[in-house]
């Protein structure tokens, strides 16, 4: 196994610069995600990489070894695509071999390589069957099959489960955790959904038109985003920014004063980040007053959809609640979990 190497990477299309710097160093044995929205990057830096982009400027080492002028093939990676691109005449055990058998592995060695993916993966009794008679589930499972008997040094997957339904994306993502948590191999997903990424990987790069905004654990992102961007994609649902003023431990918002408890230093403009679940329903005399819009009960929680000051809230719950649309109820941020962004750039100030 070996750690991946990014250094100062830069990619054009003609003229264009779509990724601008970037530096990530991947541990032995990590599973990293890349996340942003679409556009931001994300399959552009995965294929340069894989080695399917040629690389404008910088280094990517695999291991020791600078790959920057290598061909995929010659790189130790194996990629798994949102298609699974199988081959339809092939049978699993043939699909799942055929990158061995191109590299003219030995039969035994084949057959004991597909054998033992197949088992990991729940798929000995489909070894003979053709693509068409599998299920989504297990077509995906195939191609991530074909991934892991090459036993390569790096995992690459782009978007793998995006074409499968909410259900099953649920159940695959679980068994490919259980799949890294029992190979150990180091891996790069690549999702634009960010529960994926914070279910999955030990750490997140987030990006945005091909910057990085942040590099972390899933729960350093959530509990101490570095800007708003960051604060806002990742949690779900997003995090509520307030425009307030804040004076000696006060914020003013819309009229209406909040005690800040240990933000006494700060001064000025600046935007509150509050999470949904930090919104707690207090007495008339000491939340922000907020409209009731649309209630959404979900059984273990409710989520409840407000108007502010001309702004979007949102609160969850865990309790039951049956509020009226049009009601007006009082919520006041948990002083322990607010963040404090700059007005003006968006960068994190507590
Ligand atoms: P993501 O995977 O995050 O959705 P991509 O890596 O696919 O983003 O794309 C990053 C940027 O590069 C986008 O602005 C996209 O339009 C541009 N891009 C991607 N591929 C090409 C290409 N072959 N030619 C020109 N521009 C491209």
């Amino acid at each position: 196994m070996a750690g991946v190497k990014i250094q100062d990477i830069r990619k054009s299309y003609g003229a264009t610069e779509v990724i601008h710097g970037l530096n990530v160093d991947i541990a032995d044995g990590e599973f990293v995600a890349l996340v942003g929205p679409s556009g931001c990057g994300k399959s552009t830096l995965l294929r340069m990489i894989a080695g399917l982009e040629p690389i404008n400027g910088g280094t990517i080492a695999i291991g020791e070894r600078v790959v920057n002028n290598l061909p995929p093939a010659q790189r130790d990676i194996a990629m798994v695509f949102q298609t699974y691109a199988l081959y339809p005449h092939k049978s699993v055990a043939e699909n799942m071999g055929f990158a061995l058998k191109v590299a003219k592995a030995d039969r035994s060695e084949i057959e004991r390589r597909v054998k033992e993916a197949a088992e990991i993966l729940s798929l000995t009794e489909y070894l003979d069957r053709k693509p068409r008679h599998l299920s989504g589930g297990q077509r995906q499972r195939v191609a991530m099959g074909r991934a892991i008997v090459r036993d390569p040094q790096v995992f690459l997957f782009d978007e793998p489960l995006s074409n499968l339904d909410a259900k099953l994306r649920i159940q695959m993502r679980t068994e490919i955790k259980e799949l890294h948590q029992r190979l150990k191999t180091t891996t790069v997903f690549v999702t634009h959904d960010q529960i994926e990424a914070m279910t999955l990987a030990d750490r997140i790069v987030v990006m945005q038109a091909g910057r990085i905004e942040q590099i972390g654990t899933p729960l350093e992102l959530y509990d101490n985003p570095a800007n708003e961007f960051v604060a806002t994609f990742i949690g779900a649902p997003s995090m509520n920014l307030l425009s307030a003023t804040i004076n000696e431990g006060v914020a003013e918002l819309a009229g209406h004063r909040v005690p800040l408890g240990g933000l006494n230093a700060y001064k000025g403009e600046m935007r509150l980040g509050v999470r949904p679940e930090h919104l707690n329903l207090v007495g008339q005399s000491e939340g922000l007053p907020m409209e009731v819009k649309v209630v959404e009960p979900t059984g273990s929680e409710t989520m409840v959809f407000l108007r502010f000051a001309g702004q979007d809230i949102t609160a969850v719950f865990r309790e039951r609640h049956a509020f009226a649309p049009g009601q007006i109820i009082h919520l006041a941020p948990d002083v322990d979990h607010l963040h404090c962004f700059d007005a003006a750039a968006g960068h994190r100030i507590a």
